[in-house]
């Protein structure tokens, strides 16, 4: 299971998870008392987050990291941490759906409170993906274990974050340095009666591949076969989300063509019953009609996606020049790439303390914004469920991911014919 660790910087990220490291077993032998030992004889006093540079500068040491990521294990199962928030490496693997987390831990130095990446990586849990968001009050040894103090910025994170749509499932003080409720309910926190770091993450429940939401097929390709005279089109993608068997009717959108699955292919494997998310499909159909990639399959059967060439969303931009209007860009989502042009900036948050900006006119790099974008043909979209192929997209300028997000809605076209 992928963990996102995210927060200001110096709240306390690698200490915990180093500590993380050290007390759920998940060391190699002797690695924690030869960074003491290192540590004693340079002077140093020993900190936990040592651990990951000490490991990541042995690459034999691949079962516990490799170069952004450190793994852990509990009793019920393994753990990835995606590490290196601020990174933008990170932030395009999450946006793009790359490195997708389940939950994000967010650390917040229990003396300091809320700080500009508190807020600005606060803000981009929503577009991130992750489903499960806990709050780690840290350093809490340094505010004397006192729960007005964790009452007190707990209030102001539910608040805030909730503004931002994001539910705080749990609100833990801990320790990165003392281990406070890590791996081990710690004695110092009495008042305290929720779980610790690694109770709550083992108590996550992994997302089942979504087969009871409405079947969406991004197609990625139509392959003709030649087979004993008979000419087939085999019309093939990765199944996003619900099943298709053989019989239904199919759509396909944007372009609304529709005919019925004739047979199911499987790979290497008898023709198949069915085919549900989380899988390479290819089905063939009872009509010569034309598909291509880009489209998405639906089931006539089912909730259809919107269609449209003007879409509202929530976006993050990466790039170093800013997202502009009257400028050409791509957007990809699914298997579709279009043309797009930013038509306006409808709120935008600074993720410096500034606040939130009512107008704009450009996105700039790290800002996080609600806009609106015009696409150069209709693609088809879904804002409401959840589904990943046919909701979420990157915006590529120059060859390069510059930003990304999801769609909020998808909105009527004031050029289009009536
Ligand atoms: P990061 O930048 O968020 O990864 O922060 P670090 O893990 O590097 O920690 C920053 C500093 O805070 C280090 O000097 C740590 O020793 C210190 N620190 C981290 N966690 C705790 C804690 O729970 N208690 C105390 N007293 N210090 C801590």
């Amino acid at each position: 299971m992928n963990i996102a660790v995210v927060g200001h910087v110096d709240h306390g990220k690698s200490t915990i998870v180093g500590r993380l490291l050290a007390d759920t077993g998940t060391l190699p032998d002797g690695k924690l008392e030869q960074v003491r030992a290192t540590c004693a004889r340079n002077a140093k006093p020993f900190e936990y987050a040592f651990l990951i540079d000490a490991l990541k500068e042995e690459q034999g040491q691949g079962i516990t990291i490799d170069s952004a990521r450190v793994f852990f294990k509990t009793p019920r199962r393994p753990y990835i941490i995606i590490d290196a928030p601020g990174h933008l490496e990170f932030l395009k693997n999450m946006i793009t759906g790359a490195a997708r987390a389940e939950a994000a831990l967010l650390v917040v130095d229990a003396r300091e409170g809320v700080q500009e990446n508190t807020r600005r990586h606060g803000r981009l849990l929503p577009l991130l993906g992750v489903r499960h968001v806990a709050v780690l009050v840290n350093k809490i040894d340094l505010v004397d274990y006192s729960r007005a103090a964790f009452c007190a910025l707990e209030h102001e994170l539910r608040e805030f974050l909730g503004g931002y749509g994001v539910t705080i499932e749990a609100c833990i003080p801990v320790s990165g340095r003392e281990g406070t409720n890590l791996a081990a309910r710690a004695p110092e926190t009495p008042w305290y009666a929720g779980p610790t770091v690694v109770e709550f993450l083992d108590a996550l429940e992994e997302e089942p591949a979504p087969v009871e939401k409405p079947f969406r097929m991004p197609v990625q390709g139509v392959y003709k076969f030649t087979a004993q005279g008979d000419d087939r089109r085999i019309v093939a993608g990765g199944v996003a989300s619900g099943r298709l068997r053989v019989g239904d009717e199919v759509l396909f959108y944007p372009s609304g063509k529709r005919s019925r699955v004739k047979t199911l292919e499987g790979f290497n494997v008898d023709p198949r019953a069915e085919a549900g998310a989380g899988e390479a499909a290819g089905f063939t159909l009872t009509d010569q009609i034309y598909v291509q990639r880009g489209e998405v399959a639906c089931r006539a059967d089912e909730e259809r996606p919107s269609v449209a060439a003007r879409i509202r969303v929530s976006l993050f931009w990466l790039g170093t020049q800013p997202l502009v209007r009257g400028r050409q860009y791509r957007l990809k989502l699914g298997t579709a790439s279009v043309g797009m042009e930013l038509e306006a900036v409808e709120q935008l948050v600074d993720a410096s303390e500034l606040g939130e900006r009512d107008t704009a006119d450009a996105v700039q790099r790290h800002e996080v914004a609600e806009c609106v974008l015009r696409l150069e043909r209709p693609l088809a979209v879904d804002a409401e469920i959840g589904i990943a192929a046919t909701g979420r997209f990157v915006i590529v300028d120059e060859w390069e991911i510059r930003g990304g997000g999801i769609v909020r809605e998808a909105l009527p076209d004031p050029q289009a014919a009536v």
